[in-house]
C-alpha cells in the first residue's frame, strides 16, 4: 500500500516536473482545445527531448480535432492558421509570436512508392496515432495540460538506455517507409544512441525500399549527420548497413584503400577522422562536407612507384570533380557545391618557409580571400586525419601570419584592384578585345610579383610595351 502510494506520488511528481517546463503559451493553446472538449498532446521530438532534459525547439501537437475544427478553435482565440500540410491533416498555428504544428490523430496505410503513404486516414485515438511513428523514443505523447505520459512502446525506457528501436516490427516499419533506416542512423549520430539489434538487422533487408527515397530527403539526413557531434558514428552505421554503398558509393569505395607513408588509416577512415575533427571544432557543414569528400578520387588514381610507395597524383582534382557530381546528385544548392569543390581542389598546399611573398600572394588569389580561413580549417582536418592525433600546426600558423601581413599591406589581388582599368588602356590606344584581356592578366602577374609596380604610370608603361610586343608577334 505504502509502496503503491510512493510509486503514484513519484509519478505525479515527475508529471509535475514535465508540465512545469511547458511554455505558458503552449498551455494556453492547449486550454482552447480542452475548453472545446478536445484532447491535445505534445508529441514527437519535443517529448523525447524533454525526457532527455534538453531544451525543446519545435512544438508538434496531436489532437482529435479535425483540421477544420483546429482552424475554428484557433481563429476564435485570435490566432492565425496556415494549412501547411493539410493533405496529412497538419496545420501550423501562430499565436502570440509562437508557432506550433497541429496534426489530427492519424494512421497510415499503403506505401506503394516507399516514401509517402498513399492515403491518410484519421485515427481513433492517441495510441493509434503513436503506433504509426517510427521509433519508440518518438512514439511518446504528453497530455496537455495534465502532463501525464502516454508511452505504449516503452520509449521512455529506451531513451534511458539510449536505444533506438522501431515502434512495432522493424522489417515492416522499414518496408513502409525507406527513409526510416536513414533516420535511425541519423538519430544514432545526433543523440549518441545505439540501434537495437533487430532494428539494425532489418536495415539491410530494406535497402530496395530505401533506394526509392528522394535525394533531397537523403541530403537532409546527411546534413543532420554532419551537424552531429561525431558524424563518423552515422557514416560508419551507414557503411555497416549498406546505406553508404546505396547513397554515397564513392565514399564506400574508399574502404580498404591503403595509403602508407605518414597515413595510418585507409582512405575511408582518414576521411571520417577529418570530418569528425571539423565537427569537433565547430567548422561549417561546407568544411565538414569537404573533409568527408576531399579524397574520394584516391581509389581511381592510386598507383605504385618503383620504390613500392602508393602515389595519388592529381587526386584533389579528381576528388573535386567526383564531389561535384555527387553533390549535384544529392541536390545540394549550387553555392554549397561550388564552395565545397573549390576547397577540395585547393586542399593540397604544403607551406614551407621557402615560399616567397609572391607565392603567398598567388596562393591568396588561387584560393580566394573569402575561402582562406576555410582552406586552413580543411587542411588542419586533413592533417589530423593522417593519424587521429592533434597535429603540429606551426607551419600553418606561419602561413596565416604571412597571409594577414600581405592582406594588410597590399590590396592588389585581382584585375579590378589594378591601378589602371580597361578604359585607361583604351585611352592609351590599346583596343579592347582578347589582346587587352591578355595585357591585363600580365599586369596582374607583374603586380603579384611586386605590388610596388601597381601605379598608374608604371602599369601604363608596361602595357604600352606589351601592346607593341603583341602587335609584332
Ligand atoms: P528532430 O529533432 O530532428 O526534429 P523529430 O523526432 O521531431 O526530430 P521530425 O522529423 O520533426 O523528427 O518528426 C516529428 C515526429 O514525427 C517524429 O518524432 C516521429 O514521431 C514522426 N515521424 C517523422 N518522420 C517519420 C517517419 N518517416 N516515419 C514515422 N514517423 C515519423
Ligand atoms: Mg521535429
Amino acid at each position: 500500500m505504502v509502496k503503491n502510494l510512493k510509486k503514484k506520488y513519484t509519478h505525479l511528481l515527475k508529471d509535475y516536473q514535465l508540465i512545469k517546463n511547458i511554455h505558458p503559451i503552449l498551455k494556453e493553446i492547449a486550454s482552447f482545445f480542452n475548453n472545446n472538449g478536445k484532447e491535445i498532446y505534445l508529441v514527437g521530438g519535443a517529448v523525447r527531448d524533454m525526457l532527455m532534459g534538453k531544451k525543446i525547439h519545435d512544438w508538434d501537437l496531436a489532437t482529435n480535432a479535425l483540421p477544420g475544427e483546429v482552424t475554428d478553435i484557433i481563429a476564435r482565440a485570435g490566432g492565425k492558421v496556415v494549412p501547411t500540410g493539410i493533405k496529412h491533416g497538419t496545420v501550423t498555428v501562430f499565436y502570440i509570436r509562437q508557432s506550433a504544428e497541429i496534426t489530427t490523430f492519424r494512421t497510415e496505410s499503403g506505401y506503394s512508392d516507399g516514401r509517402r503513404p498513399d492515403q491518410v486516414t484519421y485515427a481513433a485515438g492517441i495510441e493509434e496515432d503513436l503506433s504509426r511513428r517510427d521509433f519508440t523514443m518518438n512514439a511518446i505523447a504528453l497530455r496537455l495540460p495534465a502532463g501525464d505520459i502516454i508511452d505504449p512502446f516503452n520509449g521512455e525506457k529506451d531513451i534511458k538506455a539510449k536505444i533506438i528501436r522501431c515502434a512495432g516490427e522493424a522489417a515492416e516499419r522499414f518496408n513502409e517507409d525507406g527513409l526510416r533506416p536513414l533516420r535511425a542512423v541519423r538519430f544514432a549520430a545526433q543523440l549518441g544512441f545505439e540501434i537495437e539489434r533487430k532494428t539494425l538487422d532489418a536495415v539491410n533487408r530494406a535497402l530496395c525500399v530505401c533506394a526509392k527515397v528522394s535525394q533531397e530527403r537523403v541530403r537532409d539526413e546527411i546534413d543532420k549527420i554532419l551537424s552531429s557531434p561525431l558524424p563518423s558514428t552515422g557514416f560508419r552505421l551507414m557503411e555497416k548497413t549498406g546505406l553508404l554503398k546505396l547513397f554515397i558509393p564513392e565514399l564506400e569505395a574508399c574502404r580498404g584503400v591503403e595509403q602508407k607513408g605518414f597515413h595510418q588509416f585507409d582512405v575511408l577512415d582518414h576521411s571520417l577522422h577529418a570530418c569528425d575533427y571539423a565537427a569537433a571544432n565547430g567548422f561549417s557543414n561546407e568544411v565538414r562536407l569537404a573533409a568527408l569528400f576531399h579524397d574520394i578520387g584516391k581509389p581511381c588514381v592510386r598507383d605504385i612507384d618503383e620504390a613500392g610507395v602508393y602515389t595519388f597524383y592529381r587526386h584533389e582534382e579528381v576528388s573535386a570533380n567526383m564531389s561535384r557530381a555527387l553533390l549535384n546528385r544529392l541536390r545540394y544548392p549550387n553555392a554549397v557545391t561550388d564552395k565545397v569543390c573549390h576547397l577540395i581542389k585547393e586542399h593540397m598546399f604544403l607551406y614551407t618557409d621557402e615560399w616567397s611573398d609572391s607565392a603567398v600572394r598567388r596562393f591568396i588569389v588561387r584560393v580566394g580571400e573569402d575561402n582562406l580561413d576555410d582552406i586552413c580549417r580543411l587542411r588542419r582536418a586533413d592533417i589530423y586525419g593522417f593519424s587521429g592525433n592533434t597535429p603540429d600546426y606551426r607551419s600553418m600558423e606561419k602561413l596565416v601570419k604571412r597571409v594577414n601581413n600581405i592582406l594588410a599591406s597590399s590590396r592588389a589581388f585581382s584585375i579590378k584592384d589594378l591601378a589602371v582599368s580597361g578604359n585607361d588602356l583604351i585611352a592609351a590606344g590599346i583596343p579592347s578585345g582578347i589582346k587587352m584581356g591578355a595585357i591585363l592578366k600580365e599586369l596582374l602577374e607583374t603586380v603579384l610579383d611586386d605590388p610596388a609596380q601597381n601605379t598608374r604610370e608604371t602599369l601604363l608603361e608596361i602595357a604600352g610595351k606589351l601592346n607593341e610586343k603583341y602587335t609584332h608577334t
